[in-house]
């Protein structure tokens, strides 16, 4: 068994996600059990409802989960839902679609029993909030809690990978705006032949370089994970201007176990664990902190 998750809080997420492994369950209740516990955390300022809202100050949240037969579930932007990447997997366990959004995700909910009910912002989030509307600027600060999104990924021990991402998206965002963590593709993949890549930060540059697919597609190529989640970070900063002031770190795994991760800036965190221990890395990084386009140029990938 093995997992990989983003940030610090994937520790706990593995945790989780271990227990579900070592009681017998499969990757797929794994990752869901893992993001699950993120959503209920108290004072997680970029997952579930506790975080930062929308420019309008209303909390929306983004969520998917996919397995290696290729079924996935995915929900966006929706409001009032606790537990979003359960929403996410019920949408591909009992809808005949892959992504439900807004009040269409929250009725399907509510026809499924799970309660959907928005809840006034607390002290810390009214006051960042209003805190942010004196200057209206969106320019997230790197590695800091505007970009938190836990996605993981897990292989059981009978050889089938999931994966999942959840998150309550860019803080102060455009109402309405869906990042790459609940699309298919860009936030997360998966393939049975292949392995599996997650990604978390800036999801307008994830989302414009197909992220995780693209990983997964350098892996099928002959890449190894760490390769690939070189090779895709370096592709967007040459496609994606603005690098020295954005953050992006990518996940990966093949069926060996073979994990890879990287990113734009400096700071990225994941935990990796195995069946015997729960551990915290911190990822290579293309760019200094205060951005050095020219040594991200010689990263090793594109080449
Ligand atoms: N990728 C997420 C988004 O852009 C943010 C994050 O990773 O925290 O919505």
């Amino acid at each position: 068994m093995k997992l990989l998750s983003t940030w610090d809080h994937g520790l706990p997420a593995n945790d989780a996600a271990l227990a579900i492994l070592r009681a017998g369950g499969g990757a797929m209740d794994a990752v869901v059990e893992g993001a699950t516990l993120t959503e209920r955390s108290n004072g997680q300022r970029s997952v579930g409802l506790g975080g930062l809202p929308d420019r309008d100050g209303i909390v929306t949240l983004d969520a998917a989960v996919m397995g290696d037969d290729a079924r996935a579930g995915s929900v966006a932007c929706v409001r009032g839902v606790e537990h979003p990447v359960r929403l996410a997997r019920m949408v591909m366990d009992r809808s005949p679609h892959v992504m439900l959004v807004g009040e269409g995700a929250q009725r399907f909910a509510r026809e499924h029993g799970i309660e959907v009910r928005e809840r006034p912002l607390d002290d810390e989030q009214t006051s960042k909030w209003k805190a942010w509307l004196k200057q209206g600027l969106y320019a997230p600060v790197i590695n800091v809690e505007n970009h938190d999104t836990i996605s993981l990924i897990a292989l059981d021990d009978r050889g089938s990978m999931a994966v999942a991402s959840t998150t309550s998206g860019l803080a102060f965002k455009m109402h309405g705006r869906v990042g790459d963590s609940p699309v298919v593709g860009s936030g997360l993949f998966v393939d049975r032949e292949v392995g599996g890549a997650v990604a978390t930060g800036l999801g307008e540059a994830v989302l414009r370089t197909a992220g995780a697919a693209a990983i997964v597609e350098m892996m099928r190529a002959g890449r190894s994970p760490q390769e690939a989640c070189e090779a895709l970070i370096t592709r967007m900063i040459e496609r994606v201007p603005g690098a020295e002031s954005y953050q992006v770190g990518v996940l990966a795994m093949d069926y060996q176990g073979r994990c890879g991760a990287f990113s734009v800036q400096q700071g990225f965190t994941y935990a990796l664990a195995d069946g015997s221990r729960n551990t915290l890395h911190t990822a290579g990084a293309a760019l200094q902190i205060d951005g050095d386009i020219e040594r991200a140029k010689r990263v090793k990938g594109e080449g």
